[in-house]
């Protein structure tokens, strides 16, 4: 589970989580967006893609409210995607996308990352179909100490302390080859922070050996657990030969975004589709309608005399 905390920050204004001046309402999914005011007022336009990196966990019922904000039902994830391809967005595939971010080609118009965190079968049982009939990428984080296992670290968070079945062997190499990705989530979801040098180099290290080994390529992507994460776990990171890293503060990505803090978008079991389509226009983990004002206002204040955006 990745909590949205991140080095204990807690999520940003939105307009301070994209980092960037908002986007037009008219065309909010457009994977380009105008340069800063002072560029237009220059009548220089510059075009910066954004791109959103959805975080899902498990899919399958939730049975408690704590369940609900991290599984999402097999009939919600088809919502979300059919509301996601009727709104002109189109998932790319994680090596292109860190190719970009890496400096490579633009990506195209609408372009997001999908990912799931942890390995659950309930992607392979319901996500699957429904992304493998669009020819939709995605990508899944394994921890690697726990395939075929259960996701025992949520034991102490959730009130039933219900666990939940990881894919194994069998169903990992059935998906190769289906539109999914997997790379590493560490050995055992251990908060990173907390360990000693030792203990952080086998948790990244080890995972991406055994998941290499696995998989029979190099993993060079992980998601830290929890989100959790300081300057000696990315040093770490960067040192296990991983190429990129994805984190759990909100925003969107433009391609100058540190690699290893990738942002994401944490998508909730309770979130229509209506709410995740403002999740994707505006940057945020909240979907609200009141999220969408308090925006809004922000970017009024900010054009008014002495407003400054201060
Ligand atoms: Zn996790």
């Amino acid at each position: 589970m990745c909590p949205n905390i991140i080095n204990g920050q807690r999520e940003q204004s939105i307009s301070r989580a994209c980092g960037l001046p908002p986007c037009r309402i008219q065309n909010p999914h457009s994977s380009s967006q105008r340069g800063s005011a002072a560029d237009q007022e220059g009548g220089v336009m510059s075009h910066t893609q954004r791109v959103p990196v959805l975080m899902y966990h498990r899919v399958g019922e939730a049975h408690n409210a704590w369940e609900a904000r991290y599984a999402i039902s097999a009939a919600g994830f088809a919502a979300h995607v059919r509301a996601l391809a009727g709104a002109g967005y189109q998932p790319v595939g994680i090596d292109a996308f860190v190719a970009w971010l890496e400096g490579g080609d633009a990506l195209p118009e609408g372009a997001f990352l999908l990912t799931f965190d942890d390995g659950f079968q309930g992607v392979r049982e319901h996500a699957l179909p429904v992304l493998e009939s669009l020819r939709w990428p995605f990508t899944v984080f394994l921890l690697s100490d726990l395939i075929g296992g259960q996701d025992v670290w949520t034991r102490q968070s959730n009130p039933s302390g219900q666990t939940y079945p990881l894919l194994n062997e069998d169903e990992i190499r059935d998906m190769r080859g289906r539109g999914c990705s997997f790379h590493s989530h560490t050995r055992s979801h251990a908060s990173l922070p907390t360990l000693n040098d030792a203990e952080l180099a086998d948790q990244l290290a080890g995972s991406r050996r055994a998941l290499s080994g696995l998989l029979g390529h190099a993993v060079d992507y992980i998601a830290y657990p929890f989100g959790h994460l300081d300057e000696r776990v990315v040093a770490a990171t960067r040192a296990a030969g991983y190429r990129a890293a994805f984190a759990t503060q909100p925003g969107f990505n433009r391609q100058d975004v540190d690699r290893y803090r990738i942002r994401r978008l944490d998508i909730f079991g309770t979130d229509t589709p209506a709410m995740l389509l403002r999740k994707m226009r505006f940057g945020g983990n909240d979907g609200s309608l009141a999220q969408v004002v308090r925006y809004f206002l922000a970017r009024l204040l900010s054009r008014l005399p002495g407003g400054g955006g201060a």
